[in-house]
């Protein structure tokens, strides 16, 4: 096959090579983490070291993290009105999200429909602090408890979120704090204390792990959600299942390769987004850059050929070799505009023509290369089929 360029990382990066090797070796070695004899043992060993580069990587106590199999599962368990702290039952009464999260987060799980409300966000795609504080305010003047969602940054965009400010006015209401950070743990440095969040959602494959394997991470361990599945009592009662063990020693590895090159790899790769972008509009003027003037993730860029459906503009850069991705989501046949470019106010036209481009932990120089020599190929076709249709 010729040589192709990958700029799709927000759906999913190639697994590191210390991911794969600890993947394989976890694969040959036989035996149940819950098991008392020497198998079972070293399994649960394997286990142990990946929970504990897991929560180095975003500053956690390991105790506090609970093994999933991706960040949808780990979204869903922390989504419920049932938690507990120690002996102490926790009951919330409504769910606050702002209206960019991912899907996983957007429909509030265990939370009945008409106990979910989405928070308005700003041109730039940040959550309106002023809804947050009078959400939080009514809610509490009424009695009820709330528990906020807010991603740390958004995987069509790249916008992070003001998550700190976020956890700072819901706690003063007594709120708990999620964030979903699938798309920022192991891209850039991430501190749950910083934060000041009450859990974080991560995701092995977004990171350079195996798909299959992510975690809720809880700040304080003796903070439970209630569990989703019922069984045995792996991950201290709070996740029941034999553990996909060779996924999660592969993201205990990659989680250790991030961390170690974290801040270095976002800067590596924040100048070679900068230097594609900085191409393509100079030599397209057409091309609209849906987010620039917003603290945004280093590896993203959103992009649109005003006109040009999303989808004939991804098909076209796949047949030339570049990997990349429609802003619009495609459901039973039907392309539908992104709602969180609809939720950002992006006018329909723009909006079904926006495509991102992500890099990751395995591009080079040669994909800006590539990528800005197909464009040169496939750009004037598609602006001519534009001005004939
Ligand atoms: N949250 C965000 C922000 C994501 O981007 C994704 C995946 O794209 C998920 C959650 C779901 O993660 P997973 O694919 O591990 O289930």
């Amino acid at each position: 096959m010729s040589e192709r360029t990958y700029l799709d990382h927000n759906a999913t990066s190639p697994v590191r090579p210390e991911a794969r090797a600890a993947l394989l070796d976890a694969l040959d070695a036989t035996g149940n983490g819950s098991s008392v004899h020497g198998e079972g043992r070293a399994t649960r060993s394997t286990i142990d070291t990946a929970r504990r580069r897991v929560a180095a990587l975003v500053g956690a106590d390991p105790r506090g993290v609970i093994f999933t199999a991706g960040g949808t599962e780990a979204d869903t368990l922390a989504l419920t009105p049932d938690y507990q702290r120690g002996e102490e039952a926790l009951a919330f009464d409504v769910l606050l999200v702002s209206a960019v999260e991912h899907a996983a987060v957007l429909r509030g799980h265990r939370f009945p429909a008409d106990r979910v409300e989405v928070l308005p966000v700003d041109a730039r795609g940040r959550v309106l602090l002023d809804a947050l504080d009078a959400a939080l305010e009514r809610h509490a003047g009424e009695g009820r408890r709330a528990l906020v969602s807010v991603m740390l940054a958004n995987n069509e965009t790249g916008v992070v979120q003001p998550v700190a400010e976020v956890a700072r006015r819901a706690h003063a209401h007594g709120a708990l704090v999620h964030t979903d950070a699938v798309q920022v743990a192991g891209r850039m440095p991430v501190s749950i204390s910083d934060l000041g969040v009450d859990l974080m959602s991560v995701s092995a494959h977004k990171l350079g792990g195996a798909l299959g394997a992510g975690a809720l991470i809880a700040a304080d361990p003796d903070l439970r959600p209630a569990p989703v599945f019922a069984g045995g009592g792996q991950e201290r009662g709070r996740r029941a299942g034999s553990e996909n063990v060779p996924a999660i020693a592969a993201f205990g590895a990659a989680a250790e390769c991030a961390a170690a090159c974290a801040e270095a790899d976002a800067m590596r790769i924040h100048a070679l987004r900068e230097r594609l972008e900085s191409a393509l509009r100079c030599e397209f003027p057409e091309l609209v850059l849906l987010v620039g003037d917003v603290d945004r993730l280093p590896n993203t860029s959103c992009l649109a050929l005003p006109g040009v459906p999303a989808e004939t503009v991804v098909i076209a850069l796949d047949l030339a070799g570049v990997a990349a991705s429609a802003g619009a989501a495609c459901s039973s046949g039907k392309v539908a505009a992104s709602h969180v470019l609809e939720a950002m106010g992006v006018p329909e036209r723009i909006a079904r023509s926006a495509i991102r481009l992500s890099f990751g932990w395995s591009s080079g120089e040669e994909d800006v290369d590539r990528a800005i020599g197909v464009f040169r190929r496939v750009v004037p076709g598609l602006l001519r089929r534009r001005a004939a249709a």
